[in-house]
């Protein structure tokens, strides 16, 4: 097994490293006081290609594989998961289903836009009486004699919601039951009756844009339809099992981050005369969050070696979700730790490390999801 990157692997995370430093890093902070990342860094991140990793560069994507989108993406978690969550939403949720199940219009449509960075995108799955339960949505499309889809529901949570042009929405088409009734839809974030509200409050990923989406009579083409009739349910699953892999790096990015802060700290804080780093047990602290980052690392290159190779890789994928984002909020707490009293006030960056490593044991499916995911792998059992 060979773990060394290529050499356009290599290219792609020290770009990606450089802008972090540049044009993330320096602002994080004043984005999460202020609830928002600035706009412009959108733009920024579609010039460099980060919003068309995979993507054809038929369709305005950069090109590459997954193992190079893992990279970038760890290190903008590194620098601030709210910049790496616009990545994951809207390339690896939206731009990825689009070109994995889109009609050639479709593609040309939406893809170049999303690409670049013009456009964004935002996935609608949860409701709010559906989360974990996402096979039992309520969001209605009723077809009418016209051959238009006529949508009404609320979609809660929604990451990008507000900054978003596209919505890949999921909603309930006929009668069957549960996830057999589900169709994907790519509906204009501007049309009439679609309604959005910015979600305040969050304990981290202040400075994303999420929100609720309300639909009231919204009415989408046929051709709006991504993937057949009935089948949006695996159109939402094929994308969260990737979907997870590119949490899996961000939080690899917080973990990492968590380790620089804490190491720089140790060795420069001094208690009972000599730095904090002569402590064994502030050492104990350190290797924890150390394995912690290796072992998510690893555990993520993994299933985007899968991806690329063309296996399966979903229950990996889960895998890595799951430990990564434990792994994360143990590694920021740690770090945390190291720190002190100092920790504890936002004049240091390892409390916003903590707050934004939170959500990653909740979305794209909870912690206790995954290990659901996982049972059934090895026990053929659907567990609930
Ligand atoms: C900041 C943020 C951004 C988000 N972005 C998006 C987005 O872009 N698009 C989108 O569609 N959604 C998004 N979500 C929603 C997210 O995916 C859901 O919050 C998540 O799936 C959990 O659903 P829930 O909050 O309704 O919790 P619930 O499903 O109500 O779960 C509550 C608790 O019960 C547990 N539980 C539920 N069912 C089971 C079970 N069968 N076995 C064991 N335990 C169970 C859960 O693990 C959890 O601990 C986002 C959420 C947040 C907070």
């Amino acid at each position: 097994m060979n773990l060394e990157l290529s050499e356009e692997q290599d290219a792609v995370r020290r770009l990606a490293k450089d802008f972090v430093a540049r044009e993330v890093t320096p602002y994080a902070a004043a984005w999460d006081r202020a609830e928002s990342v600035d706009r412009a860094v959108v733009r920024k991140l579609g010039d460099l290609g980060f919003l068309g990793l995979t993507i054809d560069e038929e369709y305005g994507g950069s090109g590459g594989d997954h193992l190079a989108y893992c990279l970038v993406t760890e290190e903008l978690g590194r620098g601030d998961s709210s910049v790496r969550g616009i990545v994951s939403v809207s390339l690896g949720l939206v731009a990825k289903s689009v070109a994995a199940w889109g009609t050639e219009e479709q593609k040309r449509r939406w893809l170049p836009g999303l690409t670049s960075g013009a456009l964004l995108g935002c996935f609608g799955l949860t409701e709010p009486g559906t989360g974990s339960d996402a096979a039992h949505l309520t969001t209605m499309a009723v077809l009418g004699t016209d051959g238009t889809y006529t949508v009404n529901g609320t979609k809660m949570f929604i990451t990008n919601g507000t900054w978003a042009d596209v919505v890949l929405l999921f909603a309930r088409t006929n009668d069957a039951p549960g996830h057999k009734g589900v169709s994907a839809f790519l509906v204009p974030a501007d049309a009439p009756g679609l309604t959005r509200r910015a979600v305040h409050g969050k304990l981290g990923l202040r400075g994303q844009a999420t929100a609720e989406l309300v639909l009231e009579d919204v009415r989408v083409p046929a051709d709006a339809l991504l993937g057949p009739e009935g089948k949006g349910f695996s159109v939402a699953m094929a994308a969260l099992a990737k979907g997870r892999m590119s949490v899996a790096a961000g939080c690899v990015g917080i973990a990492q981050a968590a380790l620089d802060a804490a190491v720089a700290y140790a060795t420069e804080r001094e208690q009972f005369g000599r730095s904090i780093a002569h402590h064994q047990l502030v050492q104990e602290l350190l290797s924890d969050i150390a394995v912690d980052v290796d072992a998510a690392r690893l555990l993520t290159w993994r299933v985007a070696d899968l991806v690329d190779r063309g296996l399966p890789f979903a229950t990996e994928s889960s895998k890595a979700k799951l430990f990564a984002s434990e792994a994360a909020v143990r590694a920021a707490n740690h770090a945390l730790q190291v720190f002190g009293g100092y920790g504890y006030i936002d004049e240091y960056p390892v409390g916003k490390l903590l707050r934004d490593a939170r959500v990653m044991t909740l979305y794209e499916g909870t912690s206790q999801i995954q290990k659901l995911v996982i049972g059934r792998a090895l026990t053929g059992v659907s567990a609930f």
